[in-house]
């Protein structure tokens, strides 16, 4: 029998769950960036391009050269065939710039959190995490194995609480958490959280994705701002793709961890290796940022910018603590409505909604930008404070029962 209709079949399902997730604001879809665009198109702080450097041209000239010099892809595994002399430059000069003894590259930065915590814990682990941590971190823990308790957001005490209280055959202990949180870009309060891990003999998993390139001296990150690079029982990852406007992740620790790594983490071993071309633009980004450090404070500067503008007109933004501003929506319909309505007026917002939100309120998330100038960024603030929902101001959205 053949079938055809959407509501047969072993693909029927997805025709029910579709409509709920329409029904709900929830359904996604992509819009593809023409190249007109991408050169005239709306203000962009909807990317991570924090420092601006994606189409720097320096970066891109490294990206092209590096094609031309190692062929447009990596051929295969790093263990194979796929680690050449430009990925050790990389992995040599993120070590040393982030402060960390030795440095491993993965093809994004997903895959570097899933190589940490699948490697670092097993079955007879325990992983500590953090209730707003990234996706990547929550299923690096699943492929892990290990046991998980999830402490509430920001919280080292109920983190040393679950360390603390571990079941007598847990062997290995490690507590997880985003350095600077993807979506309300607030820090996480690490000083305590490494004193809440060593009092425990667990190690620290950091996710410094959004603190790399734009907090700390010259944007070494946020590891390295508290003063935890390089320590023995601290791991980094980091992503590529962010502040250095490139692709790619990278974990960053001790000799020996980097190493059990290479042997052990199924990401590393089993995946092509990253393409010569982000590699080249990742370490053209990087040594750009180490000749020009001031681009990192020009980012956190442009963020708190953008927060007081919006605050001040009533909105619900959270304070920056990197370069991310997220400003909360009434709902997850009005979410979408809402970016819209600032990209008609010429600027583009991201939209967060569950389940990317786990506490279920609705976000615009503007990335600020260390290449604009005060002037445009007052411009997109204007914009996200003329477009927004009534019910958006002066704490209306924050009143707002979780979708
Ligand atoms: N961690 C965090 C906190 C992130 O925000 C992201 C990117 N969304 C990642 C990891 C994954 O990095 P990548 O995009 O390089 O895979």
């Amino acid at each position: 029998m053949t079938v055809t209709g959407t509501s047969e079949g072993p693909f029927g399902w997805i025709g029910a769950e579709r409509d709920r997730l329409r029904g709900a604001g929830l359904e996604r879809g992509l819009r593809p960036r023409t190249a007109d665009e991408a050169d005239a198109g709306p203000l962009d702080l909807a990317g991570n391009d924090y420092l601006g450097l994606s189409r720097h041209p320096e970066v891109v000239a490294a990206a092209t050269g590096a094609a031309r010099r190692w062929g447009a892809g990596a051929t295969g595994s790093r263990l194979v065939s796929g680690s050449t002399t430009l990925h050790a430059e990389l992995e040599a000069e993120l070590a040393e710039f982030t402060g960390f003894e030795n440095a491993l590259v993965f093809s994004s930065g997903y895959a570097a959190n899933l190589a940490a915590l699948t490697a670092l814990a097993g079955r007879d682990a325990l992983i500590v995490s953090d209730a707003a941590n990234h996706a990547s971190l929550i299923d690096g823990c699943r492929l892990s194995r290990a046991a998980v308790a999830v402490a509430p957001h920001a919280d080292p005490w109920a983190v040393a609480g679950a360390l603390a209280g571990r079941a007598p055959g847990v062997r290995r202990a490690l507590a997880v958490s985003d350095t600077v949180f993807s979506v309300d870009g607030n820090a996480a309060p690490l000083p305590a959280l490494a004193a809440a891990a060593r009092a425990h003999g667990a190690a620290l998993v950091l996710d410094d994705a959004h603190g790399f390139g734009v907090v700390g001296e010259g944007g070494r990150g946020a590891v390295h701002a508290a003063g935890l690079a390089g320590a023995a029982d601290v791991v980094a990852t980091v992503t590529l793709s962010k502040a250095l406007g490139a692709q790619g992740g990278a974990v960053l620790g001790p000799a020996p961890v980097i190493a059990h790594l290479v042997s052990t983490a199924r990401t590393f071993v089993f995946d092509t290796g990253l393409a010569p071309a982000a590699a080249g633009a990742a370490l053209g980004a990087l040594r750009l940022l180490r000749r020009e450090p001031e681009r990192a404070a020009r980012a956190g500067e442009a963020a708190r910018l953008l927060h007081g503008r919006l605050t001040a007109a009533g909105l619900a933004a959270a304070r920056p603590d990197a370069a991310v501003v997220s400003v909360r929506a009434p709902s997850p319909g009005a979410a979408v409505r809402w970016a819209a309505d600032c990209r008609r007026a010429g600027l583009a917002v991201g939209c967060f909604r569950p389940p990317s939100v786990p506490d279920g309120v609705s976000r615009l998330r503007l990335s600020a930008r260390a290449d604009l100038a005060a002037g445009e960024l007052a411009r997109a603030a204007g914009i996200v404070v003329a477009t927004a929902p009534r019910e958006a101001v002066d704490g209306g959205a924050v009143r707002e029962s979780p979708a």
